[in-house]
């Protein structure tokens, strides 16, 4: 498992940063913060922010 710091785009052909995109959806769950990021590309991105 990697470590998200900087979110980059999944597609591998693509891999544009996300960070500075506003998330399409954030959403809340029991283990932390997620956050869907579509991509120009059309890849949408998750991301886990944990709670510390
Ligand atoms: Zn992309």
């Amino acid at each position: 498992m990697m470590e998200q710091l900087g979110t980059t785009c999944e597609n591998e052909s693509c891999e544009r940063p996300l960070g500075d995109e506003e998330p399409m959806l954030v959403y809340e769950t029991e283990y932390g913060e997620r956050r869907a990021y579509e991509c120009r590309c059309g890849t949408v991105t998750v991301t886990v922010h944990r709670r510390e």
